[in-house]
């Protein structure tokens, strides 16, 4: 592995009745409180109510950002940031999942600089600065509460980008308490199941070399997911269940796992480019995408590394057979695996033809003509990838 500095700035607040933490934190920024939020989720399952209730004991002036889209919208930001701007916010709450903290991140920054948010986002511009915000997580997927990634899409353009800029757009702390997800319902809690065994697999799959410890950290939240998932979906209910995949959300993408490298990327990159033309969401289009990576990727040399995580957490038995084969079963057991918790595996489960391909195609290299860490990939790469999904 490389030389590394691992810093991680967020406070993370677990556990039941942890929203009973949120005053004290919020209260030593100011108090004038910004909470965004999605299309009314909270307001249901009274997550909204409780919050609002405990902004009132440290007299908060509460402002709102209803109705962020899920995979959330630069318009969205847009009025955000005006929001802050005109309002003088010093605090952004994000209430819900990865959209909603992912549009609070843009809001964040773009309250704090006359440039606009997109030219930020697709690197045209920089900025240096964010307003200080929190989140109180709904549904485990993402990891976002605890990273300082963001991604955001332009619906006018049909653009999808990831970006983040540390250590301004790390949350100040995230509350996770398990119970807030107990309503997601079940394609929800699919599609976050597939969002996080993608990054322990992003992680994975790099050139660095000895990394034994990352690996058996990767091996170990992966093995743990596959067992908690069926009996989370079969008991969605489950306070112990939740607990489970809530954590493993968090730890599958708060850059512990790739300490010392960077992992691949690649198929977070295709299915962006999915998402921000057909609007499908993220954990179904990466359910798709990943076993056809693996497979468009997967070569002699690289052969040992599938082959782990083959034996290691999807249990083939290797003996008699070539690296390659044993790789090759181990990326058929996991499509299964997805597969048997109800994740969609091709592109026309969304309706999604050969018609959009190249345009899908075109979209995985407008920032750079080649992409992927573990294997170099360009727009041909991207294509036949596509098309192996349909
Ligand atoms: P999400 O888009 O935030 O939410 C999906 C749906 O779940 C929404 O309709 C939401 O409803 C509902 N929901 C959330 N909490 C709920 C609850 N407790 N009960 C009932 N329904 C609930 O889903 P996500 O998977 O967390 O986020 C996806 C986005 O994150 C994508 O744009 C993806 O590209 C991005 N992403 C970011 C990162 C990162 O590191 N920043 C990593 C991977 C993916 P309401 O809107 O009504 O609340
Ligand atoms: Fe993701």
């Amino acid at each position: 592995m490389d030389n590394f500095t691992y810093y991680n700035p967020t406070r993370l607040i677990f556990g039941k009745g942890q929203l009973d933490a949120l005053p004290n934190e919020i209260e030593q920024y100011g108090k004038r409180v910004l909470v965004v939020y999605g299309g009314g989720s909270i307001k249901r399952n009274g997550i909204y109510d409780n919050i609002i209730n405990k902004l009132a004991e440290i007299n908060a002036v509460v402002f709102e950002l209803a109705g962020v889209e899920p995979n959330p919208r630069i318009s969205t930001v847009r009025k955000g940031v005006e929001i802050c701007k005109n309002e003088a916010i010093d605090f952004i709450l994000a209430v819900g999942g990865g959209s909603t903290i992912d549009c609070t991140k843009a809001i964040a920054v773009g309250a704090k600089t006359d440039i606009d948010m997109w030219d930020i986002i697709t690197r045209k511009a920089r900025a240096k600065d964010a307003l200080p915000f929190g989140t109180v997580l709904t549904l485990a997927a993402t990891g976002s509460e605890m990273n300082s990634g963001s991604v955001i899409t332009n619906w006018e353009t049909k653009e999808k980008y990831g970006w983040g800029i540390a250590p301004y757009t790390f949350p100040k702390f995230s509350i996770l308490d398990p119970m807030h997800t107990v309503s997601v319902p079940r394609d929800q809690t699919i599609y976050g199941i597939v969002d996080m065994m993608s990054h322990v697999l992003e992680h994975y799959f790099h050139q660095a070399t000895n990394t034994k410890v990352q690996d058996r950290f990767c091996e170990g939240i992966l093995t743990t997911v596959i067992e908690t998932a069926p009996k989370l979906l079969d008991n969605l209910e489950s306070y112990e269940y939740r607990e489970t995949i809530m954590l493993s959300g968090t730890l599958a993408l708060n850059n512990m796992l790739n300490i010392g490298f960077s992992g691949d990327w690649a198929s977070h990159n295709l299915e962006h480019a999915v998402s921000a033309v057909h609007d499908i969401p993220h954990g179904g289009g990466l359910a798709i995408i990943f076993p056809n990576w693996m497979k468009h990727v997967l070569g002699d040399e690289n052969a040992p590394r599938f082959k782990q995580l083959a034996v290691r957490v999807f249990n083939v038995d290797p003996t008699g057979k070539s690296d390659r084969e044993v790789a090759l079963e181990g990326i058929n057991r996991l499509r299964a695996f997805w597969t048997s918790i109800g994740a969609p595996a091709t592109l026309a489960d969304y309706d999604i033809n050969e018609n959009s391909v190249e345009s899908m195609a075109e979209k995985t290299v407008t920032m750079s003509a080649e992409y992927g860490g573990f294997k170099k990939l360009n727009k041909e790469d991207s294509l036949a990838i596509f098309q192996a999904s349909l």
